[in-house]
């Protein structure tokens, strides 16, 4: 079984304690991917201090040729983008296709982030003042520690690490548990790319011991975190405590409004693929659907169709679209939810079971559960399940519809179809999320513009997009004066 090692001043090395840990198949429990290592505070700290060492130089290299290292491990993801689909679908479980598009959105990223190393623009202004002049320019934070979740195992690491390094920084990534070979053939790929030693160091582990470390240590100057509300809560109280910078994007209860007028079929087609796809393994899972009396029966029909399509089974058979569940823990807790839903009152119209036996017996795998007359202060209507699980509700207007929509903690992302422009517009002004779509499901973001939530679903900081430079870069205003006077803009001085 091969043992991997961290990745920390350009050298791999394994784990000082010389614990590992296993990484798992969620679609076959029995398959071990591989071992990697449980690293403690003494490998954060050596892997700080690389980082820290390489810190200066790297932060001193022109931005356009840092975009060059960035531009070359863009184009060594997508020669090697079926290879590491794979390790995607054997580690996070998700199917062929939702994994070769996690790769190409790397690509993506570091194709936009390359080409930002020739942008980055500040501003130049007048003073107030004469014979001065008055500009902005970014400077690197320092050194950046980014944790990361597993559903998305390359483009969340990629979305943080990129514009981490094109302003500037050096880093330290903690990768989920549950996917970190993903990450081990990044760190391949930016070592092939001639990243230098220490810019990208790569430290695996568990959560609270590795990840915790690396917020805690004095040496880390911003934290970025994709992962849980919870998780992320403590984060940033830590961050607090330290006056870290700190950019979290966490959790999400998503809805989609269904109009009368809407085109049915392709908002049955959306629900169903925003539920259902990579199991609602995804912050942007449409967990709610508030669809309109009129079409309430005829649309229930189309989603209940296009729910049949939906095919359970691991990644890498084919039909497959909907994947396993990570682990045991997850798998647990959806059913959990299902449960209390029962319990609730709600009511069941479809799914609601664990798969078991025959080709689901080594992994998790649950149906795609859809269910009516749901309670709004129930846990299925209010808590992220992170499952394939689907709460339908009955509005009688699109000012029904923007109030139960926005009736939750989070506020990632949301949607509405309807034919009129009108509604749309008037749900884009009202329904309180970060990202929202008109006649599109609730996922799929591009990252040339920013993605993140309000409310629970984050701290109002925003990555990619140019807005991810505001994360990793601090702003400098600089006033150079050639008056000769030791003039200031509050005061005359004599
Ligand atoms: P977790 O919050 O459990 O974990 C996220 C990362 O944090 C992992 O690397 C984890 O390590 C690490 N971690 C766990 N505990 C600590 C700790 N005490 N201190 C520091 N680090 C810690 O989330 P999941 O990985 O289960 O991911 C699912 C969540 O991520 C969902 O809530 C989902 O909505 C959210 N998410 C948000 C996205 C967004 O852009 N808004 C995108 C994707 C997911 P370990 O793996 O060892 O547990």
């Amino acid at each position: 079984m091969e043992k991997y090692k961290n990745l920390i001043g350009g050298k791999l090395v394994p784990p000082i304690s010389g614990e590992y840990f296993e990484n798992l198949n969620p679609a076959d429990n029995t398959d071990i991917v591989g071992l990697f290592p449980k690293s403690d505070e003494r490998d954060i700290e050596t892997a700080v201090q690389a980082a820290k060492d390489a810190s200066p130089t790297w932060g001193e290299t022109p931005p356009p040729k840092r975009g060059e290292f960035i531009y070359k491990v863009g184009e060594l993801l997508l020669r090697n983008q079926e290879e590491l689909a794979q390790v995607i679908v054997r580690e996070m479980g998700k199917t062929m296709p939702e994994s070769m598009g996690d790769i190409k959105s790397s690509a993506d990223v570091a194709y936009f982030m390359a080409g930002e190393g020739r942008r980055m623009y500040g501003q130049t202004t007048f003073s107030s003042l004469e014979k001065r002049w008055a500009l902005t320019k970014r400077f690197p934070v320092g050194v950046c520690g980014l944790i990361t979740a597993w559903n998305a195992p390359m483009a969340i690491i990629t979305w943080k690490l990129f514009p981490a390094v094109i302003c500037g920084n050096a880093v330290v990534l903690k990768p989920s548990e549950d996917t970190p070979l993903s990450a081990h053939f990044l760190g391949e790929i930016l070592r092939e790319a001639g990243f230098p030693d220490g810019v990208v160091n790569i430290v695996y582990g568990i959560g609270p011991e590795t990840g915790k470390a690396l917020v805690k240590n004095r040496d880390i100057d911003l934290i970025s975190f994709t992962g849980s509300t919870a998780i992320g809560r403590s984060i940033a109280e830590e961050c607090g405590r330290r006056l870290k910078k700190c950019s979290l994007e966490l959790g999400g209860k998503n809805g989609l409004i269904v109009m009368s007028d809407a085109d049915l079929d392709a908002a049955a087609k959306a629900a169903a693929s925003g539920a259902f796809s990579t199991a609602g393994q995804r912050c942007a899972s449409t967990s709610r659907v508030f669809v309109h009396a009129a079409v309430y029966e005829t649309f229930l029909k189309k989603l209940l169709e296009e729910t049949k399509k939906m095919k359970v089974g691991p990644g890498t058979d084919p039909s497959t679209r909907v994947c396993p569940i990570i682990n045991k823990r997850q798998f647990e807790s959806i059913l959990s939810y299902i449960e209390a839903a029962k319990k609730d009152g709600a009511r069941l119209l479809v799914g609601g079971q664990a798969l078991r036996g025959g080709k689901y017996a080594k992994g998790h795998f649950i149906e795609p559960t859809i269910f009516a007359n749901v309670d709004i202060r129930s846990k299925l209507a209010q808590e992220e399940i992170f499952g394939p699980v689907l709460a339908v509700f009955r509005i009688s207007s699109l000012e029904e519809g923007i109030e139960l929509i926005n009736a939750v903690d989070y506020g990632l992302t949301g949607s509405i179809f309807t034919s009129s422009i009108e509604l749309a517009m008037h749900a884009l002004e009202k329904i309180q999320v970060g990202c929202c779509y008109v006649n599109a499901p609730t996922f799929g973001s591009e990252p040339h513009l920013p993605f993140g939530g309000l409310k629970n679903s984050g701290n109002g900081a925003r990555e990619p997009g140019t807005q991810a430079l505001d994360v990793f870069s601090n702003w400098k205003t600089i006033y150079m004066d050639y008056s000769g006077l030791a003039q200031n803009s509050q005061f005359k001085t004599t």
